[in-house]
């Protein structure tokens, strides 16, 4: 089968990767120099909204699949009048504004923060007295890794974020005194199966991605079971058909749903060598209309991120157990080169394993 890719970066690479040993051959589309994914495929090189690159996307393609969220949702729909695209294309429209991402949610009875719309800095500070201080202000669009947000702790904090957000529309939301965030994982096939991941911890610095535990250490199974539910309500309220990931909160009240990214996700990259069936391998058996695979754990896991430079190869696979990913791209500040998996039988196991990791 021949998979269409909208985005060329490292999870198109692990999606190509994991589909190769099925016999998938796959394009991607991606406007960028540098294309994580060019050793797993052909690259069309062309913006994301070139009607002739889609085309030939399309030609070249039996299913199409997008590995970056922001695509724009016309491109997917364009491509969705010639050939199957999942997920489907409006899971991009409401993943792409954390506004109507929440609103989708409580309307599927799943807990959101407090949280309103705002325009401009007098709307941000009538939103502020009925959320409260402090508070997160987000711009509605286009916000992933951290970027378009800014927290404040006092009113006189207002002016100066609404200058760095620039002149966009805003979400306002309450500041969350979280015990940690976790993550759900779960995949839905054409025949409408669903297999959910265990839950994974997930540590940030900076809003990004340094560090996830699978499962997630000591977590109640009852919310357990609600992050599961609230992936199934999202995947069968959007006809999903992929890999879906879903950030959460967990609070002294239970969980808060904070985003969702309709598309493989870092959180999921323990899954590889962690998993019975990776996340790769199970959106790519969802989208071509193959059964899916186990979602259990083998152990327990931890995934690092190699994030602004590399530590050198050599000292990372000298630690035991460490699974080395490298993506491919050059080293800039904040830039995701690459992740460290290590897997083991046990708690005590996976800590000394990552003590020894030089990361
Ligand atoms: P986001 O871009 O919404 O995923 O946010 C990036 C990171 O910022 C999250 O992973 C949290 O660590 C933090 N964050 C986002 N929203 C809130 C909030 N309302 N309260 C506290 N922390 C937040």
């Amino acid at each position: 089968m021949r998979i269409g890719v909208l985005g060329g970066g490292q999870l198109g690479r692990m999606l190509g990767l994991a589909g190769r040993p099925l016999g998938f051959t796959f394009t991607f589309l991606d406007p960028a120099d540098e294309c994580p994914a060019a050793i797993a495929g052909d690259v069309i090189r062309a913006p994301f909204d070139d009607p002739a690159a889609l085309d030939r996307l399309a030609e070249t393609s039996d299913v199409i699949t997008w590995e970056f969220e922001n695509v724009p949702e016309p491109s997917a729909m364009r491509l969705a009048e010639s050939r199957a695209v999942h997920p489907p294309s409006r899971a991009l429209g409401v993943s792409q504004n954390r506004l109507l991402e929440k609103q989708s949610f409580a309307r599927l009875g799943i807990p959101v923060v407090r949280h309103a719309a705002a325009k401009d800095e007098a709307g941000t500070r009538r939103a502020l007295e009925t959320i409260g201080l402090p508070a997160v202000i987000k711009t509605q669009r286009m916000g992933y890794d951290g970027r378009g947000q800014r927290v404040v702790r006092a009113v006189a904090d207002v002016a100066p974020a609404i200058a760095a957000l620039g002149d966009a529309p805003l979400i306002v939301e309450a500041f969350v005194p979280f015990r940690r965030e976790l993550s759900v994982i779960a995949v839905r096939s054409r025949r409408a199966e669903i297999a959910c991941y265990p839950i994974v911890e997930n540590h940030h610095a900076d809003g990004i991605l340094r560090r996830s535990l699978a499962p997630a250490p000591d977590l109640a199974p009852a919310l357990a079971a609600a992050a599961e539910r609230y992936a199934r309500a999202v995947l069968e309220d959007l006809d999903y058909v992929g890999v879906l990931a879903i950030e959460l909160f967990e609070t002294d009240g239970g969980l808060l749903a904070n985003e969702m990214a309709p598309r493989v996700h870092n959180s999921g990259h323990w899954s590889i060598e962690g998993a019975e069936t990776s996340q790769f391998e199970n959106h790519l058996r969802a989208i071509s209309g193959l059964p899916l695979g186990a979602t259990a754990a083998r152990g327990v896991s931890a995934m690092v991120n190699l994030i602004g430079t590399m530590p050198d190869l050599a000292l990372l696979l000298a630690a035991p157990g460490a699974h080395v990913h490298l993506y491919g791209k050059t080293p800039r500040p904040g830039r995701k080169l690459g992740h460290v998996t290590l897997r083991a039988d046990d708690r005590t196991a996976l800590a000394r394993a990552l003590e020894a990791l030089p990361v």
